[in-house]
């Protein structure tokens, strides 16, 4: 997974962030549109530019909006000085984040964030402000299940990404949570003589 820089424009430059001790999710309330657009509403409002360092598209796209080293504005002064800003593209009182932005956000605090900053906490925009972001349909609880789990290293999960690509595994996050279950010895050679007679070209 990447971070797709967008190189925005901001009218002023952003103050520096001196702490960074918490994640603060948000949703966008709004259809899926990239940083762009993000960033020329907030421009309307005044602000110096898109006040979230990073969006997270339905695809599962991570868009970088303002700079990952300067105070956010998307949380009010009690949240903004030592956190990253995150925000979901979709409506969660309505409908939940996507499996892909469910991955992306778990890749963006674990693998990306965390080895950064330190573990950080995770937190709503609604512990900080009298709002519903990020609305009642975000998976607090997978979420932070997911966070706990253990890091995968990558060979372990090689296989399973190559299967997903070529389609023959609808759903590799679900077999990547169990990635160190052990299969029955039956399971093993079934496997083994089907890749065989695959190999082989006999039915
Ligand atoms: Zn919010």
């Amino acid at each position: 997974m990447q971070i797709l820089e967008k190189n925005l424009q901001f009218k002023k430059q952003t103050r520096a962030r001196t702490e960074t001790n918490r994640v603060i999710i948000h949703h966008s309330a709004s259809h899926d549109v990239g940083v762009e657009t993000i960033h020329q509403w907030h421009l309307d409002r005044g602000w110096h530019g898109i006040g979230y360092h990073f969006c997270i598209r339905k695809n599962g796209d991570i868009e970088r909006g303002r700079d990952e080293a300067t105070v956010g504005a998307h949380a009010g002064k009690s949240g903004n000085h030592d956190s990253i800003g995150v925000c979901l593209l979709g409506n969660y009182e309505e409908e939940a984040p996507t499996d892909a932005q469910m991955n992306s956000l778990v890749w963006l605090i674990k693998e990306y964030l965390t080895p950064k900053y330190g573990v950080l906490e995770v937190q709503g925009h609604n512990e900080f402000m009298s709002t519903a972001c990020p609305g009642k349909k975000f998976p607090w609880d997978d979420l932070e299940r997911r966070l706990k789990m253990p890091a995968v290293p990558e060979w372990k999960t090689s296989a399973i990404d190559y299967l997903a690509e070529e389609g023959l595994l609808n759903d590799p996050e679900y077999w990547k949570e169990r990635i160190d279950d052990v299969p029955p010895v039956w399971a093993l050679f079934i496997m083994m003589e089907r890749i065989y007679k695959a190999a082989k070209g006999v039915e």
